[in-house]
C-alpha cells in the first residue's frame, strides 16, 4: 500500500494559538477552568488535564475568583457577561476567524436583519454565535434553507453567516438557496483552514483516504466527509487498527486542524510498520 501525505494538515492558526495561550497559563502553577474541550481533540485535552486543566461544561463549576479560559470555538455574550458578574478572571482563546462571525451576527442584527446561521445547533461554536442575536435560526442543508420561514411571519431581510467549520460547497449552495428566496446580506463561508484542507481532499484521486482526528471534531468529520473516495476516520492507533484497508494501494492521510503532528507522526509510524515504507 503507497501512503500519500496530504498537505496542509493538523493544526490550524487558531488552534496553535488557543494551545500556546493555555500551555503559558499552565506555567502559573494555578489551576485553569476550561469552558468546553479547548478544541475538539482528545489527546490535546488529555495534554492540558496533565498540565492541571480542568474541563467544565458550564460556568457555575468554575469557583469564585478562578481563572476560566474560554475554548477556540468562543461563547455567547451572556456567559462572557455571567463570568465576569461573578469576578471570574477570564483568558479567551477564540479563534479570530470565530470571532469575526460573532460581529457579523451582532451586526446583522442591530441592523434589523434576521440573522440565519448555518451550522449545527449543537456545536459550541454555533450556540455561542447564537448569543449574538436573540431571534437567529440555525439551519443545517438544502432543505432547511427551503423550509425556512420566519416565526412571525413576516418578510425581512436576512444576514447569513456559518460555522466555520461546515463542508463549504454546502454553505456556497445553502447560500444560493436562500438567495433565490429572500434578500440577503451574507459573510457565510468556512475559515481558510477549512477550505484549504478540504479542497486538498477533494483533489486526492487515490483509492482511500485516512483522516485523522477525533470524532467530535467538526472539520476533522468534515475531511472525511468531502474525500472523492473511500474514507477512514481514526483518533488513535487502536482507531486505525480496527480499520479494513484491503483492496487500498494508494492511501491519502490527512488530519483536522486539531489533531496534533505528533499523532500524525505515530500513525504513519504505525501504518509503516505494518505496510512498509512507500512514502
Ligand atoms: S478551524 Fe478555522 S475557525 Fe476553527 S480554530 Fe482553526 S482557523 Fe479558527
Amino acid at each position: 500500500m503507497k501512503l500519500e501525505i496530504l498537505n496542509p494538515h493538523g493544526f490550524c492558526a487558531g488552534v496553535k494559538s488557543a494551545l500556546e495561550k493555555a500551555r503559558r497559563l499552565a506555567i502559573s502553577g494555578e489551576r485553569i477552568y476550561c469552558l468546553h474541550e479547548i478544541v475538539h481533540n482528545e489527546i490535546v485535552v488529555a495534554e492540558l488535564k496533565n498540565r492541571g486543566f480542568v474541563f467544565v461544561e458550564d460556568l457555575s463549576e468554575v469557583p469564585e475568583g478562578a481563572t476560566v479560559l474560554f475554548s477556540a470555538h468562543g461563547v455567547s455574550p451572556a456567559v462572557r457577561r455571567e463570568a465576569q458578574a461573578r469576578g471570574l478572571k477570564i483568558e479567551d482563546a477564540t479563534c479570530p476567524f470565530v470571532a469575526r462571525v460573532h460581529k457579523a451576527a451582532a451586526d446583522f442584527h442591530a441592523d434589523g436583519l434576521q440573522v440565519v446561521v448555518i451550522g449545527k445547533p449543537s456545536h459550541a461554536e454555533v450556540k455561542g454565535i447564537m448569543g449574538e442575536a436573540p431571534d437567529a435560526i440555525v439551519i443545517s442543508t438544502l432543505e432547511d434553507a427551503d423550509r425556512l420561514t420566519f416565526p412571525d411571519g413576516d418578510f425581512r431581510k436576512v444576514g447569513v453567516v456559518s460555522q466555520t467549520t461546515m463542508n463549504a460547497d454546502d454553505v456556497a449552495e445553502i447560500v444560493a438557496r436562500l438567495s433565490n428566496r429572500f434578500e440577503i446580506e451574507s459573510i457565510a463561508e468556512v475559515c481558510n483552514a477549512t477550505k484549504e484542507r478540504q479542497d486538498v481532499v477533494k483533489a486526492f484521486d487515490g483509492d482511500a483516504l485516512l483522516v485523522l482526528g477525533s470524532a467530535n471534531s467538526s472539520n476533522t468529520r468534515r475531511l472525511s466527509e468531502v474525500a472523492r473516495c473511500r474514507s477512514f476516520r481514526a483518533g488513535s492507533i487502536d482507531e486505525i487498527k480496527a480499520i479494513d484497508f484491503s483492496g487500498v494501494d494508494r492511501l491519502g492521510i490527512t488530519s483536522g486542524a486539531s489533531t496534533p503532528e505528533s499523532f500524525f507522526q505515530s500513525a504513519l509510524e504505525f501504518l509503516r510498520s505494518c505496510y512498509g515504507d512507500q512514502l
